[in-house]
């Protein structure tokens, strides 16, 4: 299916999508096998898609075709590999394009990138934008785009930076995708400001599930999100409670995504880390609500 099918408006329920990431150091392809055991396990929740996501220089290129491969062929889920141009030539990129055309991809996440230290960058294409336009010019694939609800970590204000997403979706971006937040207000507000400013696609929220203190702290700094004040504290009291914090991280999400469904989203999106039993515990408990 592709992404218009997915999040069309026909679709009552919610479409449920995961992210996972080749795994990294695999030498004897134990953690590719691990992933797919995980995958398996969130199969019962009927996942409408799974996206793969790609190094920024292109550096686990080969990874990803092979898991977007399986995820198709053994799992019969639409796969979504992501892809990054800020390293990449126009001709490779076009290489890369046939090569999904070809495996009978018919979806793609389209991005920039983070801006590489010590490397060199191509400047083929500037901005993800670009990028879109051009895949929208070179291939048949439904596209999607990232979007930031608190605000991507380089853009003076949030304003400029829904000026930019707009151009994404000009250019032909069909869904967003957003960046894991904790409060649910910051997608609301953001979600408010995109139909102001024209942008009427499904914009469908990542969430991320917190199991570990540690992960957390990284992935907030890095990523340029707000750990709500009350989250933190709780957190901080029992960083070294691994359970407690599992439990809580699962009870967090479960409410974001309650409130979500409730509010309309067309999908959830979930961080999965490569994991299982955080988001199936979610989702465990969103149906058996939902049908109680
Ligand atoms: P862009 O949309 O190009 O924006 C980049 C910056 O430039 C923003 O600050 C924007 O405001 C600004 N900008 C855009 N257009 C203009 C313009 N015309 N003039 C001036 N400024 C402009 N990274 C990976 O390496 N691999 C992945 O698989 C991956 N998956 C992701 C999935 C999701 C859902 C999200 C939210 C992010 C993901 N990222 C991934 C991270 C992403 O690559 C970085 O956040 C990157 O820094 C920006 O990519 P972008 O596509 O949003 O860039």
């Amino acid at each position: 299916m592709n992404l218009r099918e997915i999040y069309s408006t026909e679709n009552k329920e919610p479409a449920i999508s995961y992210e996972v990431f080749p795994p990294k150091d695999d030498v004897d392809g134990t953690k590719l096998e691990n992933l797919f055991v995980e995958l398996k396990k969130l199969l019962i929740f009927n996942p409408s898609l799974i996206s793969v996501t790609y190094g920024a220089g292109g550096s686990n290129r080969n990874e990803s075709v092979e898991i977007i491969k399986r995820i198709k062929n053994d799992l019969k889920v639409t796969p979504m590999p992501h892809f990054t141009c800020v390293s990449t030539s126009r001709a490779n990129i076009k290489i890369y394009l046939n090569t999904l055309s070809a495996l009978g991809v018919k979806n793609i996440l389209a991005l920039r990138g983070d801006m590489p230290e010590n490397k060199e960058i191509c400047h083929d294409f500037k901005y993800a934008s670009e990028l879109i336009e051009y895949i929208k010019q070179e291939s048949n694939l439904s596209t999607a785009a990232a979007g930031y609800p608190e605000g991507h970590k380089e853009c003076e204000s949030i304003d400029k930076d829904i000026e930019y997403l707009k151009q994404k979706v000009d250019k032909g971006a069909e869904v967003i995708y957003t960046q894991l937040f904790f409060d649910n207000e910051h997608y609301f507000t953001f979600v408010e400001k995109c139909n102001k400013q024209g942008i009427h696609i499904p914009i469908i929220p990542g969430i991320l599930p917190v199991t570990n203190y540690t992960t957390l702290s990284k992935m907030a700094s890095l990523c340029k999100v707000e750990i709500p004040h009350k989250m933190l504290e709780t957190l901080e009291k029992h960083k070294n409670d691994k359970e407690y914090i599992k439990k809580y991280g699962i009870e967090y999400a479960g409410i974001q995504c309650k409130k979500l469904i409730e509010n309309g989203v067309k999908g959830l999106h979930f961080y999965t880390l490569n994991k299982s039993y955080a988001v199936s515990e979610i989702l465990k408990n969103i149906l058996y609500t939902r049908t109680n």
